[in-house]
């Protein structure tokens, strides 16, 4: 009951109240994590300590910081015990950090967390009869989840078209331009990338009264060109799997709110929490999650820390700038761009029982290097399946060079670029 409140009427709730709701829910949650879940119990054990030494949030720096890795280890190691693995609905991540991992939660828990998003969003301007075209990946979706998300639309009522960003922006263009969304969400390249077949088209047919990027950098460059080619305003809607919603931009002045209903979010500089200017990690916990605790889990996202009080007014604590992940497309010898995820899924999916880390480089626009961490030596035979998989994405003229690597370091920044490309735009 108390997630219901916490979701239903969190946002209305004064900073004074939200902190007492992190308070106690970090209490269970520690607690039960550490009795049931394989991996904390071991973090605690191996820092020597008592789930009874976190008595609130003041508290939390002193648990250890778990990686993406750690959930990279089999179901019975992350998902407590009297929960069935098979039962819970998946969210299968690929992209963004370069290593594959299966986050997991129960049908309550994830409706919640949905209901919670569309709630932000209605603060942000959505409207429950407004459709919504999201831009994205959408080959891993759940099919638990994809029925069962559905029963509103019956009624007209937050109706939502899946489209895919991996298909080519006039295609993205036409398909729109017959559903004629009220609301366009997605992935910012390609949003940009509609905008721009729309201005060379010179329909003016697609007008949405709202823009929700997410799932990548919003840069200001891709801002701009969002801008000019919608008349509409454009927030993000900062997100991940482990977590749902993290922030969300406000309508009135650019800074982002952190969701405190829903995770306590810390942002980490050399080791200690960043100040107000401040640029660290994001490291997060998830407060609705039981099924698979999320607890002072790194995400690989830079963000920088904002005032504890935004100028319209709300209280709590805000960022003023998500770094985030930034994507970057790859143009092949035919011009076509290809978004780097059309290849990391199938490889990701193809490698899935002894990929750990990946690093795609475009190092011409006629060759790419996949290089591959893996967890075990991979036989002649799965090194082909992957091979062919990439293979069915990318044009013959393309070479292809698959690398076995024993480590993939971070780059100057510290962060870890899944892919990148050595072809500067235009010269393609
Ligand atoms: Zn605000």
């Amino acid at each position: 009951m108390e997630s219901l409140a916490a979701i239903g009427l969190g946002p209305r709730w004064n900073q004074e109240r939200v902190r007492r709701f992190q308070d106690r829910r970090l209490l269970r949650l520690v607690r039960h994590a550490y009795e049931n879940v394989p991996h904390y119990r071991r973090l605690f054990e191996k820092a020597g300590l008592r789930p009874e030494a976190i008595r609130g949030v003041e508290d939390l720096g002193r648990i250890p910081i778990t990686h993406r890795s750690d959930f990279q280890a089999g179901a019975e190691e992350v998902v407590a015990r009297g929960y069935d693995p098979r039962r819970l609905i998946t969210h299968r991540s690929s992209g963004t950090t370069g290593e594959p991992m299966t986050m997991r939660r129960t049908w309550f828990e994830e409706r919640l967390l949905h209901v919670f998003r569309l709630w932000v969003q209605m603060s942000e301007g959505l409207r429950p009869t407004d459709a919504r075209a999201a831009i994205a990946l959408h080959r891993w979706i759940d099919p638990k989840l994809r029925d069962r998300h559905k029963w509103p639309e019956r009624f007209g009522l937050f109706v939502r078209y899946a489209l895919s960003c991996e298909i080519a922006p006039e295609e993205l263009l036409e398909q729109l331009l017959r559903l004629r969304p009220e609301v366009l969400q997605g992935y910012p390249n390609q949003i940009a990338a509609v905008g721009l077949a729309a201005k060379r088209s010179g329909t003016t047919g697609l007008k949405p009264r709202l823009i929700l990027s997410g799932g990548e950098t919003l840069t200001p460059l891709l801002l701009s060109q969002i801008r000019e080619y919608f008349c509409a305003p454009v927030l993000v809607n900062y997100a991940a799997h482990e977590f749902n919603l993290l922030a969300y931009q406000c309508r009135e002045e650019g800074l982002f709110h952190v969701c405190g209903e829903s995770l306590i979010l810390e942002v980490i500089h050399e080791g200690r929490p960043a100040a107000e200017g401040e640029t660290g990690e994001v490291v997060g916990t998830a407060l609705h999650s039981f099924a698979m605790p999320v607890i002072r889990y790194r995400l690989n996202d830079l963000v920088t820390v904002g005032p504890q009080r935004c100028p319209c007014g709300l209280e709590g604590p805000t960022l003023s700038a998500i770094q985030g992940r930034v994507i970057e497309m790859f143009t092949l010898p035919s011009g076509r761009k290809l978004h780097p995820y059309s290849l990391v899924v199938p490889m990701s999916k193809a490698a899935v029982s002894w990929l750990r880390q990946y690093q795609i480089i475009q190092e011409r626009v006629d060759s790419i290097r996949f290089l591959m961490e893996p967890v075990r030596e991979p036989s002649p035979e799965e090194m082909a399946s992957v091979q062919r998989v990439l293979r069915d994405e990318l044009e013959e003229s393309v070479a292809i060079q698959l690398e076995l690597v024993s480590e993939i370091r971070p780059g100057s920044n510290g962060k870890h670029r899944p892919y990148y490309t050595r072809v500067k735009s235009g010269s393609a």
